[in-house]
């Protein structure tokens, strides 16, 4: 932890005019209110000789922030570490949480820290940078994030919000030269993230696990005031609020097995207690469909697999609702748990079934999809290639006439079995071909981050051409266009891709 400053960062702070100061927009988080049990004060450590990498310009708009005035001199000395706002001191969260399973007594924040709360148009966001240096829970690590992680986060976040799937929001990367030892040596970077809140369900656990259930309780009225105020009169409150975050987390997770992506370390620590996809470490957009994809390759017994998803979202939910199991009875707790399996369900299904262009509602829908995801998985066919395609499944064709879908399946038989029942299925239906397409294509991505297309933009910003980032990030925000002009981003992946290897150190 260090409070250095650089030369050229005071020198330039003293240049510039007011107007083009971000502090304007920040102000102290209301959790740093609730005192230093939850928190430590800390200082970030300076980026050295910072630079920009990418600016989120519609970022900035969420927290109603002019793009000129966040992303000028000011906002990068704040961003990498180099400037405090004047009267409001980061802060590190406490928390803990279970690991692979395991209770951890301690984590916290290790390396990110809350510079403050800005409020947006629609809501308030807090402002956290991450890879900002040590914290008193850094528990002997370095307190640094790499460019090549602050990358994948930044296009991940941005990528999820466009598809419609609840996350933390990724507002610029800063960098440096500054070297950092991960696997091999790397360089260090910040990212600076927002979020209504950052609060996890390890937050919850670390109170339960010290005998300290007042605290819970407190930050349970603190999250319940701030971020469900519609239930703050309910009679059963608590329950009612933690029934809200076991629906919140089922229908995320649905989400997220919809498009087929893996979280790859969904630790209670990464839990977002508003239900948003947090922390993404070694994450992963399936390429060809495989129920059990594992993309963490530290996650040896795939804990975190693809189709483990949904059941660790439950047990994750038993952990933070045991951490409130002081002011549950046991009904109650029943109550809580049993909301979730039924929500995930419905969300999941009736997603997929419009994935698959059906509008009405048929009892063997569920197996025409699993039969489909089956399929998939025995002929290892690209998932979003698959889907984005069946738009175009012409269901008065025989099934060997589909030949642009029919045409992957090493097993054309098994194809056309299925491609039977999904014909007659849709003529049950009575939908124009044209207008379900059209539906179709607005449920099914044409672009999704593929791990490769990540790499590509770190290999590059890591001979310092940024642009790869920025092409991407802007091709993602739009998912479910077709884009003529970017349409190789949604080819099949290359020979090379599949050899790529993600662990959890970033
Ligand atoms: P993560 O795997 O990123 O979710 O992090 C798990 C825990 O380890 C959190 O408490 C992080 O703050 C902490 N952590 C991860 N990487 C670092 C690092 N390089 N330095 C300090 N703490 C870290
Ligand atoms: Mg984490």
């Amino acid at each position: 932890m260090g409070t250095r400053k650089t030369a050229t960062a005071k020198s330039e702070q003293q240049d510039l005019s007011l107007s083009e100061q971000p502090d304007s927009y920040f102000r102290k988080s209301r959790f740093s209110a609730l005192g230093s049990d939850f928190y430590s004060e800390v200082s970030p450590t300076p980026l050295t000789a910072p630079f920009w990498v990418s600016c989120n310009t519609s970022a900035a708009r969420l927290i109603g922030a002019s793009p000129k005035e966040l992303f000028g001199e000011q906002g990068l000395l704040l961003f990498s570490g180099n400037r405090e706002i004047p009267g409001i001191k980061p802060i590190a969260m406490l928390y803990s949480g279970h690991q692979f399973g395991v209770y951890v007594p301690q984590l916290g924040d290790g390396r990110a820290l809350l510079l403050g709360e800005a409020q947006g148009s629609e809501k308030n966001m807090e402002i956290q940078i991450k890879g900002a240096g040590q914290t008193p829970y850094s528990r002997g690590a370095d307190g640094r994030a790499v460019l090549r992680s602050n990358i994948r986060e930044y296009l991940c976040s941005e990528a999820m919000h466009a598809l419609g799937i609840p996350t933390t929001r990724a507002l610029c990367i800063t960098a440096s030269h500054d070297p950092v030892y991960r696997e091999e040596k790397e360089t260090a970077a910040i990212l600076t993230r927002l979020s209504p809140s950052h609060v996890r369900f390890g937050h919850f656990e670390l109170f339960y696990y010290r005998q300290q259930p007042h605290l819970s309780l407190h930050l349970a009225n603190f999250i319940i005031s701030h971020y469900y105020p519609e239930l703050q009169h309910e009679p059963k409150r608590l329950m009612s609020w933690l029934k809200q975050v076991g629906i919140r987390t089922a229908r995320l997770i649905a989400k997220w097995q919809s498009v087929g992506f893996t979280h790859g370390v969904l630790n209670t620590d990464n839990m977002s207690i508003l239900g948003l996809t947090l922390d993404y470490g070694p994450f992963g957009f399936m390429d060809s469909y495989q129920h059990n994809f594992v993309c963490n390759h530290t996650d040896t017994h795939g804990r975190y697999a693809f189709s483990q998803q949904p059941r660790i979202g439950l047990w994750n939910l038993h952990a933070l609702v045991q951490s409130l199991s002081f002011h549950l009875t046991q009904d109650e707790t029943l109550e809580i748990l049993e909301t979730y399996t039924p929500v995930f369900e419905e969300t999941w299904l009736g997603i997929m079934r419009a994935k698959l262009g059906l509008m009405t509602v048929q009892p063997d829908d569920e197996t025409l999809i699993l039969d489909l995801l089956d399929l998939l998985d025995r002929n290892r066919i690209d998932y979003t290639r698959f889907m984005r395609q069946l738009s175009r499944f012409n269901s008065s064709a025989q099934p060997h006439d589909n030949s642009a879908l029919r045409d992957t399946f090493p097993d054309r038989d098994s194809f056309d079995a299925w491609a039977n029942r999904y014909a007659r299925r849709l003529s049950q239906e009575n939908s124009h071909p044209v207008e379900r397409a059209l539906h179709m294509n607005q449920v099914n991505p044409k672009y999704i981050l593929r791990n490769y297309l990540a790499d590509l933009a770190i290999q590059q910003a890591r001979q310092g051409d940024f642009s790869e980032i920025d092409r991407l990030l802007a091709l993602l925000q739009h998912p479910y266009d077709e884009q003529p002009d970017n349409g190789h981003y949604a080819d099949l992946p290359p020979e090379w891709a599949s050899s790529l290897d993600l662990s959890c150190s970033s």
